[in-house]
């Protein structure tokens, strides 16, 4: 049941990224979560699979973490949390990362 449109429309028509494309704010591709997307590798419409991944912000703060003199190993928490680490889109099909989520 799908909300508006058909489904992948958008890449069928702009098979390559475009900055100036037809829809105005790439709202798929700035989201945390799991995402439907055309896999530019394999050609499949996928739902990407998201995997949490050390980013701009998760070096920040271990860095941050350390200068503010916590204990050896402190600074590797934002390591583990995910709601600070980048996430990273892969196709389900092919493995391939398709884009990445940034907190920065
Ligand atoms: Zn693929």
């Amino acid at each position: 049941m799908p909300e508006t449109g058909t489904p992948g429309t958008w890449a069928l028509t702009c098979p390559h990224p475009c900055p100036q494309g037809p829809f105005p704010s790439r709202p798929q591709l700035l989201s945390p979560v799991p995402t439907r997307s055309v896999c530019p590798y394999c050609g499949n419409h996928v739902i990407t699979v998201t995997k949490a991944v050390p980013g701009i912000l998760t070096w920040i703060l271990c860095t941050g973490i350390c200068m503010a003199g916590c204990m050896v190993g402190c600074c590797f928490i934002p390591f583990c949390v995910d709601g600070l680490m980048d996430v990273s889109h892969t196709c389900p099909v092919c493995q391939q990362e398709l884009f990445r989520y940034r907190r920065l």
